[in-house]
């Protein structure tokens, strides 16, 4: 490199000089070195091509980031064979267990749906071709838009095909159902429509008792997605994806958003209502979950804060008795209120276990142990009533 230099520097400097004295044997120099200088460049040129063309035959030349796997021709046999083991087990395992869009690198462009994402594989639904029950439905007479307009029959066929589980006394079992009618031409529209027997699924392939069981063992079961879709496959021959699940779970809290209202409604006509509070971790970020209840319906609310707000909403004009621990968000509720015995007698405990020789604090547990112990005797014995009650008053004014 430095000789290089040299000589590049020698260049300019016979160059600078020829400018002055416009030597003929420094123009030769000068020229000379120019073509040496273009033929080395021929030569490099040429070499470089060969090694770029023949790179993967010579054995003197290697590939910097994949190296290649040199091997006697016997060895290349033996690697040959046991690469068509792996591959043909590879195969052989996704196609019994984990496939759940198989590659086809040929029909890889064609897969492709309208609306996936570069460079994420999109996901084939497979609609079954053989139905155990088919069932036929009317041709919608009316047009829904334009009351009154009759629609004309048309030979266009629909179909729809439901793939649903069906519970028994003794398990459950899944069902295929294909939905077959006709349809119907509105001119007023100009355009056919559903039998309503078919469009009342939205275009849904899971039926609602195959959702509802998805949702169960993501919410109650907390199972992962990966778990449940494995199941899925495994149980059932069907493949579907976490994006089906969290759809599930979408399509059921619209579905069964008046059954919370009314849940609702009881719990707000109940003389008292018991409210609590915990916090869970949400990929990452505390959330807090709401619970309210009558002791018979249950209604959960999720929040970002530990405000209590939603509580203050929910029971705005209540007129029972609202139960909660000593946190301090509740008493901001207009209600009548109550502590919680059992979140009173925990706190009371664990404070003793804490100061075991504050002798006053002890004196004063007693006391109300002394009050608390007959009153829950009578309660056991008796029940909540006020006749048996209201013989302790004296004892909790005192
Ligand atoms: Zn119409």
């Amino acid at each position: 490199m430095d000789l290089l230099r040299c000589f590049w520097l020698a260049e300019i400097v016979w160059r600078l000089k020829w400018e002055a004295s416009k030597s003929d044997d420094l123009k030769n120099r000068i020229i000379t070195y120019n073509l040496e200088d273009c033929s080395a460049l021929k030569i490099l040129l040429s070499e470089l091509r060969d090694i770029g063309q023949a790179a993967t035959t010579r054995s003197d030349v290697d590939f910097a980031d994949a190296p290649k796997q040199n091997s006697t021709a016997s060895g290349q046999r033996i690697h040959n064979l046991l690469e068509a083991i792996l591959r043909s087990a590879h195969a052989e395992y996704k196609k019994n267990r984990i496939c759940v869009a198989e590659r086809d690198s040929e029909n890889e462009a064609s897969r492709k749906g309208p609306g996936g994402l570069k460079g994420h594989p999109a996901f084939r639904r497979v609609i079954p071709v053989k139905a155990g029950k088919i069932i036929r439905v009317r041709r919608p007479t009316k047009c829904q838009r334009h009351s009154g307009q009759t629609m004309k029959m048309t030979d266009k066929l629909a179909a729809h095909t439901v793939i649903d589980l069906v519970f028994t006394k003794s398990g459950y079992r899944k069902t295929i159902t294909k939905y077959v009618g006709r349809m119907s031409y509105c001119r007023q529209c100009e355009r056919h429509h559903l039998p309503p027997g078919i469009k009342r699924f939205k275009g849904r392939l899971y039926g609602h008792g195959f959702r509802a069981w998805a949702v169960y063992q993501r919410i109650t079961l907390r199972h992962p997605y990966s778990a449940i879709c494995q199941v899925v496959e495994d149980l059932f021959g069907e493949s579907i994806t976490d994006a089906s699940i969290i759809n599930f779970m979408v399509d059921l809290a619209e579905h069964y958003v008046i059954s919370e209202r009314m849940l609702l409604k009881r719990i707000l006509a109940s003389p008292f209502i018991h409210v609590d509070e915990t916090k869970i971790n949400v990929q990452g970020a505390d959330h807090y979950v709401w619970v309210l209840t009558d002791g018979t319906h249950v209604v959960f609310r999720l929040t970002e804060t530990r405000e209590a707000a939603l509580i203050q909403g929910i029971l705005k004009g209540y007129k029972g008795v609202l139960i909660t621990d000593f946190y301090g968000g509740y008493d901001s509720c207009k209600c009548r209120q109550q502590k919680c015995l059992v979140h009173l007698i925990r706190d009371l405990n664990d404070d003793l276990w804490k100061n075991p020789f504050d002798l006053e604090f002890e004196s004063f547990l007693g006391a109300f142990r002394d009050v608390l112990v007959p009153i829950v005797a009578d309660v056991d014995k008796y029940g909540l009533k006020r006749c048996h009650l209201s013989k302790h008053g004296q004892k909790v004014d005192r």
